[in-house]
């Protein structure tokens, strides 16, 4: 019997490195308090947590994996892959996000006068003080608009002025899903679809996602994501049978003011499902 199967898994999540609330070190805490058995960190492209975080997870027993989350265009999508359990050290992967976090910047820059340019004044600096550093994302942009009082929730910061296509949004061409891939794969690391059922793509067009990832060298699909409907996961069962694909676990944690998304309360893998984690064995 597979005893792995029964430890709680959670393979996506973010921290301050990233667009997350907490710090690498508080959300190893937290990941612990929270039953969680085995961790990977995957901020969007950046690793700086990881260094802390496996120090952090390393006092408490946890078992950690090095992660990432890439944003990629793909037909004029923006779409996440998750880089899992690969060398941090890896030259091209990390010149590779670097890249990716100039275009953040600059499309910050742009963001940021758009708001200018509809009233909205300041936004660049206020979304620069919620960030750590090293990324700017749309969520910092978010907390600036909740924080000024330009909007009541999150939700309508996306729904109003950051969303694809809203006043604010600005599109950018990111990487390739077979760039992505290579950049995972060459680092010794495991590329997975992040919540392929947040896309909002046709099931044709998920099918196709899916086949020029597999294409590319992709090996897993996030089967089980944060507060995913059960029809969702019971699909995303069905693709990875279908494309002989590994499954994947992640709640996409970012902290505590997201309250419908906890950690350490996932569903079990079902039986049918080869786990992305059958491959780091030994
Ligand atoms: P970026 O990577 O800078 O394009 O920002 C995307 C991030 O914004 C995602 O990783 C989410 O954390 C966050 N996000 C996207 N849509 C929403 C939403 N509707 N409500 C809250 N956060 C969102
Ligand atoms: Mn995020
Ligand atoms: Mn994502
Ligand atoms: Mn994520």
């Amino acid at each position: 019997m597979d005893s792995n199967k029964y430890k709680q898994y959670d393979l996506h999540c973010h921290s301050t490195a990233s667009d997350g609330e907490l710090s690498p070190v508080a959300l190893v805490q937290h990941a612990v308090k929270c039953g969680v058995d085995v961790l990977a960190l995957t901020d969007h492209d950046v690793t700086d947590g990881l260094a802390d975080a496996a120090e952090e997870a390393q006092r408490h027993a946890l078992e950690f994996y090095s992660g990432v989350e890439i944003s990629v265009s793909w037909n004029k999508h923006l779409i996440h892959i998750v880089g899992l359990n690969f060398d941090v050290e890896n030259k091209q992967l990390q010149s590779g996000l670097a890249g990716l976090r100039e275009q953040r910047d600059g499309r910050a820059e742009e963001m940021a006068r758009r708001l200018d340019n509809i009233g909205i004044e300041g936004s660049l600096e206020g979304a620069a003080s919620f960030a750590n550093g090293q990324i700017l994302s749309r969520t910092h942009f978010a907390r600036f608009l909740l924080q000024n009082g330009h909007v009541k929730t999150m939700q309508e910061c996306f729904d109003r002025y950051l969303g694809a296509g809203k006043r604010a949004y600005v599109e950018v061409e990111w990487i390739s899903l077979a760039q992505a891939v290579e950049w995972i794969t060459s680092a010794g690391g495991q590329a997975v679809i992040a919540h392929p059922g947040r896309y909002k793509l046709s099931a044709t067009k998920l099918r196709r996602l899916i086949e020029d990832f597999k294409q590319a060298g992709g090996l897993g699909l996030e089967v089980i994501s944060g507060n995913q409907d059960i029809n969702m996961t019971r699909n995303m069962v069905e693709y990875v049978r279908r494309y002989e694909l590994f499954a994947s676990i992640g709640s996409d944690y970012h902290g505590p003011s997201q309250v419908w998304r906890k950690m350490g309360r996932m569903p079990v893998l079902p039986e049918s499902c080869e786990p992305i984690w059958s491959l780091w064995a030994g």
